[in-house]
């Protein structure tokens, strides 16, 4: 029989004792006792499998907690796709941060401080949308572009056909597609013209007394070319039902750079009754499904029993309504960056880690003016950069091109460009190409 106080996993310690170290602290207050333990019971396991020293445990600890309880890691977009779905589109302003930390609290979202008694859920923001688009009768704020064309489409054509142009029937990424969103509220696609090609006449002669709506969808991911049509709103009114317009991207009037871009204010200009528009694209705040419209058309659908259901939380009222009301949001103030601008600070950037100052194209992205070409600026780099940006400290995402990772400055906020830089020196030390 060995002496089992030589076994070094006897000298492994206790968990109160790891967490007595004075050095955990901070971490029991922002991370939580119970997320503290499962770090120290992981590198109990580590010491007793033999992979660290039973006296390291405590030292481990302190290296591996996390720096705060969420898991999500901060990306600089360095895609030049400005809305990139799938690091989160809009980056918010510093106004909507603001909002977003004093809504966390408790507020008067849904409180009239005069009288004590219940305000209307959102006044603040609802008041900004109304002024921003001071053609539309009402508005009304759900959980995102596609919430808002559900409770459309519910509460006008549940039961009833929603006409539709055969090429606008698109599919807004990850698999989902507009036609069946439509269909799960009930509603029968009434499907007209073609793929390339549809004209007025077809839209009328499909509607009767069965539809509920018309609805015109902006194709903002793709676009069709050669020999093809579409009819504007403008011709749809009239037709004696609804119609209603998802422009997708935001846009509360016409923007000079994105003339093929529809907007808010035109749509209703030009007849529409309702359009609906998401929150986090072009309008650059945080993930919302605006509708502005008829009056008693928004009013209806505001006390739709669904309307509950498609309620945003305090936090997106927030930072909507800063992002309205404040300065110019970052994905704006990318989308107007004068060229000469990104160029000069390609140059500093190249001059600071390497590589050559390149001038290259932008996009807006999935959420908006396909087919745009942005004139924008970066730094070329080794293709094996890209991986090493991404998976590197302080993650960056580039894009690839021409077998070379070309670090685009219009999706990089000018603030970001030294963080930036020490991220590319990082990569360039691990893939030096
Ligand atoms: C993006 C988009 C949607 C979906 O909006 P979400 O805010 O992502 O739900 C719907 N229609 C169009 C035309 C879009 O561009």
């Amino acid at each position: 029989m060995g002496d089992v106080s030589d076994d070094p996993r006897r000298r492994v310690p206790r968990t109160d004792a790891v967490l007595a170290d004075a050095r955990l602290g901070p971490a029991l207050a922002t991370l939580g006792r119970a997320r503290v333990k499962e770090v120290v019971v992981a590198a109990q396991d580590r010491a007793r499998a033999g992979e660290i020293a039973p006296e390291a445990v405590a030292d481990e600890v302190v290296a591996t907690l996390p720096l705060t309880s969420a898991t999500l890691r901060p990306i600089l977009n360095a895609t030049g796709v400005l809305l990139h779905t799938n690091i989160g589109r809009a980056p918010l302003s510093s106004a909507a941060r603001d909002a977003l930390d004093l809504a966390a609290g408790t507020t008067d979202v849904e409180l009239d401080l005069a009288t004590g008694g219940r305000g209307r859920r959102g006044a603040g923001a609802l008041g900004a949308l109304a002024a921003a688009v001071p053609d539309a009768g009402g508005v009304h704020v759900a959980n995102n572009g596609a919430a808002a064309l559900i409770l459309a489409a519910t509460a006008l054509a549940s039961g009833r056909e929603i006409v539709i142009a055969r090429g606008e029937m698109v599919e807004i990424g990850d698999g989902f597609r507009l036609p069946d969103l439509l269909e799960s509220t009930g509603a029968r696609l009434r499907e007209v013209g073609t793929t390339n090609r549809v004209h007025r006449a077809d839209y009328a002669d499909a509607v009767g007394p069965d539809t509920g709506m018309i609805l015109k969808v902006h194709p903002s991911n793709f676009v069709v070319t050669g020999f093809t049509s579409s009819v504007p709103v403008a011709d749809l009114v009239g037709l004696g039902v609804p119609v209603v317009s998802d422009i997708g991207s935001g846009l509360l009037a016409p923007h000079p750079l994105l003339p093929a871009e529809p907007d808010a204010t035109s749509e209703l200009r030009a007849g529409a009754d309702l359009v609906t528009a998401s929150g986090d694209k072009l309008l650059g705040g945080p993930q919302a499904g605006l509708l502005f419209g008829d009056a008693d058309l928004v009013h209806r659908l505001r006390r739709h029993p669904l309307a509950r259901a498609l309620r945003v939380d305090k936090l997106t009222l927030a930072a909507l309504e800063a992002t309205l009301r404040g300065p110019l949001p970052p994905v704006r103030a990318m989308l107007e960056a004068d060229v000469e601008d990104l160029r000069a600070r390609a140059v500093v950037l190249a001059g600071k880690v390497g590589g050559i100052a390149v001038d290259c194209a932008a996009q807006v992205g999935g959420g908006g003016a396909p087919g745009v070409e942005l004139a924008s600026a970066g730094v070329a780099l080794p293709v094996e950069a890209a991986e090493a940006l991404r998976t590197g400290t302080d993650p960056v995402l580039a894009r690839v091109e021409q077998g070379r990772c070309v670090v685009d400055l219009r999706s990089v906020p000018p603030e970001a460009d030294a963080r930036l830089a020490d991220a590319i020196a990082l990569a360039l030390v691990r893939a030096p190409g």
